[in-house]
């Protein structure tokens, strides 16, 4: 049976892109050491997928930043104010590319970084293409090709992955108005026909398109523009072999399309959705080959060999084992690279390791499944003998399964999710008890992490500094931070959150059921990459997490101090969670676990307290159909975590994004007392959703945007305030930033915060 790969990381396994790249914008190497850097990655990816047995093994899934950049390039997709970085530049492709994806300050230039936003439901951040009507393309990077031939002088042919014509398209955004981008595709398609036509000259045998909007809802003018595109390829390289990929959900309604489109394989995503291969094989002609994406490139646990062989078992039946390959659900990017860099008696519990996979070991997984499903030598079946271990270990393991847990879950009682009393009394009971004047004035939690701060944190990890000696530091930077709120006027203090190393991991440290990884690197965007927490286990809370720095907060002000906690659905969104229940039920416990420090605050004498949940949106599924029930558990969870509490204890919570008109409802059902959301770069554009809606509990839309050092002019927010009191009524607006201030520094801080109180006291005046 064929296996082939989708992809692989292209950070290095040692994260050497990122350091070489960073070495680069910062004039400390030169662009020839990216392009070496780059190569040696490419080979050493190449010569690993082909020990471990792959057949057919991707190019072009390497990139210097992000593949959707990549195929602007390659399709001279750049807008035209980047034009000036080639004028006086001597490395000016690597330039012109790296001025799109982060912007140029140079040479008297300025230009702005392109819009950036996530890859699907994933944690990746792709370079949105920008279109203009009529806009021309042409092959403008050849890299793709350059690629298939650096991997051809090695020794192998790969399989070169594009993103297919259709998706590169709906992945972009129009830059005017009057036109929509898939009337460009006939514009497109003569440039991906050249790039066929080359590699097929090379020696391409075979070529990947990737789709994966197939797998989302599609109207009938994408469904034409699908069919348009690979009729038109067909017909322009009839001979080319050509693989399209689809992943992350079900095909769903548009199964009959996908089986349709004139192409030789379609992949599937059997990991997300194994419920749609039978649809899959009664639709897709006998001629055609069905590649099952079975080992999970989105998760680190390793593969059930008995699951997946029973699905490969149902195809080969159906189809005839040449018409069946095996591959990983999607790119490997998602995952980290290897899990035998995790050291002896490092973070990650040893019982934890035969159970996880990471990119290396899936690849080795993908050729076992082939051979086991063939005629498997000794060594694989004791292979196959291990992994079944393996997955018999975890299913009773008292290191994951904690009773009490479970049963705490399965007795939430019915009305365990919902506050005392309404909103309308609750608002009462607050306001008499907090007394705070109109449009109150709060931050979103953090404060800068100053070099300083983080060395404290470095030093306390290193033993160079005994915990009593970090604590002392901390609470100074507390008291400092709480006398200059205090000063400045704010009305609802924070304590800044200087003890935290990120929102997700300082909980994730403090709960069991949650572990790290030393080297678990997944890239989130260009250099940046991310070490995604573990959810291996039931999830319960020791101790008070955040207690003692909030009331130790508390104790220094006679005003109120604002506590700080992750939301559950946040959580669950930034980690590798289980595979063995479904997420809602992980998510319950964090909820329960929250609840609890929530009741710890109150108990404390914490008289408002936040639970962010800035990932709330990004869990939405990719198909409508599935949205109301994840809507339904997601604000549960929040629910439960919110609501053991008093009627005057009053409950925020914090979003950063600019998207609410298809969740308001949702919103509303979280029945926060106070939600603070990311308004200023649409200019309050998006309180239009919640005036719609006649949102009944209070708002803080944000005044000014926390990513630039800017300082905010006070008029610039007193008129943005003007605006959210046009469409909101002014007793229930708040007033504060975009997000929190962790990366900022003192001194913008200090000064966008006087303005930004200076604003509330004028609205207060009228
Ligand atoms: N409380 C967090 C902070 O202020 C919220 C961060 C976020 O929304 N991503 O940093
Ligand atoms: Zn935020």
């Amino acid at each position: 049976m064929r296996t082939h790969n989708l992809g692989y990381p292209r950070i290095g396994s040692h994260r050497e892109l990122k350091k070489v790249c960073e070495q680069y914008w910062s004039g400390k190497a030169g662009h020839k050491d990216v392009l070496q850097v780059g190569r040696d990655i490419r080979q050493e990816n190449w010569m690993l997928q082909k020990e471990a047995g792959i057949a057919l093994i991707p190019s072009n899934d390497f990139s210097c930043y992000d593949q959707v950049l990549d195929h602007s390039f390659m399709l001279g997709a750049i807008p035209q104010r980047y034009n000036t970085v080639l004028l006086n530049n001597d490395k000016a492709e690597i330039d012109l590319y790296f001025a799109m994806a982060r912007g140029y300050q140079k040479d008297g230039l300025d230009l702005g970084a392109m819009e950036m936003t996530k890859w699907f439901d994933t944690n990746y951040h792709y370079i949105v293409p920008e279109f203009t009507r009529d806009q021309q393309f042409s092959l403008f990077s050849t890299k793709v090709i350059d690629e298939f031939y650096e991997a051809r002088e090695l020794g192998i042919i790969t399989k070169p992955v594009l993103i297919g014509p259709v998706s590169y398209l709906l992945l972009g955004k129009e830059k005017e108005p009057g036109f929509s981008r898939l009337e460009l595709l006939k514009n497109l398609l003569p440039v991906y026909e050249q790039v066929l036509f080359r590699l097929i000259a090379l020696g391409a045998e075979w070529i990947q398109f990737d789709e994966p909007f197939l797998c989302t809802d599609l109207d009938a003018e994408t469904c034409e523009a699908f069919e348009y595109a690979y009729e038109r390829l067909r017909r322009a390289a009839p001979k080319a072999s050509i693989i399209l990929a689809t992943y992350f959900e079900s095909l769903g309604t548009n199964t009959s399309l996908a089986c349709r489109l004139p192409v030789e394989v379609l992949h599937i995503d059997l990991v997300r959705a194994p419920e749609q291969l039978e649809e899959v094989i009664e639709n897709l002609p006998a001629e055609k080959i069905l590649s099952m994406g079975l080992v999970d490139g989105r998760n680190i646990w390793k593969n059930e060999y008995d699951k997946s062989l029973q699905l490969i078992d149902k195809a080969v039946k159906a189809r005839g084992s040449e018409k069946v390959w095996i591959a990983p659900s999607c790119s490997l990017l998602h995952t980290p690279c290897d899990l035998d860099h995790e050291p002896e008696n490092g973070n990650l519990p040893s019982d934890l390791k035969p159970w996880m996979a990471f990119a290396k070991q899936k690849l080795s997984e993908v050729a076992d499944l082939a051979m086991l499903s063939g005629e498997a030598d000794k060594t694989t079946l004791t292979r196959l003998e291990t992994n079944r271990q393996a997955a018999q270990t975890r299913l009773n393991s008292s290191f994951i399964h904690k009773t009490d847990v479970k049963a705490r879950v399965a007795n939430i009682t019915v009305n365990a999710d919902s506050r005392k009393s309404p909103f309308a009394q609750r608002r009462l009971k607050q306001q008499e008890r907090l007394k705070l004047p109109p449009f109150p004035t709060t931050t979103i939690g953090s404060f800068p992490q100053t070099p300083e701060v983080r060395r404290w944190r470095a030093l306390l990890k290193s033993e160079k500094l005994s915990s009593g000696e970090y604590e002392q530091l901390i609470k100074a930077e507390i008291e400092k931070s709480i006398r200059w709120q205090e000063e400045t006027g704010i009305d609802v203090l924070v304590h800044g959150e200087f003890e935290r190393n990120d929102m997700v991991e300082y909980f994730g440290e403090q709960l069991e059921g949650f572990a790290f990884t030393n080297n678990g690197w997944v890239q989130s965007y260009g250099s940046r990459c991310v070490k995604p927490p573990v959810i291996y286990g039931d999830v319960s809370r020791k101790e008070p997490m955040t207690v003692a720095w909030t009331a130790f907060a508390q104790s220094l002000t006679s005003r109120f101090v604002k506590g700080m906690l992750t939301g559950p659905v946040t959580m669950l969104q930034w980690s590798f969670v289980r595979n063995d229940q479904p997420r809602s039920e992980t998510c319950m416990q964090i909820a329960l676990a929250i609840r609890d420090e929530v009741a710890d605050l109150e108990k404390a004498g914490i008289a408002v307290i936040q639970i962010d949940e800035p990932a709330l949106r990004e869990g939405l599924p990719l198909q409508k159909a599935q949205s109301k029930l994840y809507l339904d558990w997601a604000v549960r969870s929040f629910r439960i975590a919110a609501s053991a509490v008093a009627d005057h204890t009053q409950i925020h919570t914090h979003m950063c994004y600019a998207e609410f008109n298809d969740i308001i409802h949702s919103i509303a059902e979280m029945d926060a007392d106070v939600i603070t959301i990311e308004t200023s770069r649409s200019q309050m554009e998006l309180l239009d959703a919640f005036a719609n809606f006649n949102y009944p509990n209070e708002i803080g839309p944000g005044v000014y945007d926390i990513h630039s050092p800017r300082i905010p002019a006070r008029r610039e927010m007193v008129s943005l305030l003007r605006k959210a009191q046009a469409v909101i009524p002014a007793a229930q607006l708040w007033v504060n930033p975009d997000c929190g201030l962790k990366t900022r520094g003192w001194e913008e801080t200090q000064n966008a915060l006087t303005e930004m109180v200076a604003a509330a006291r004028e609205l207060r005046q009228i």
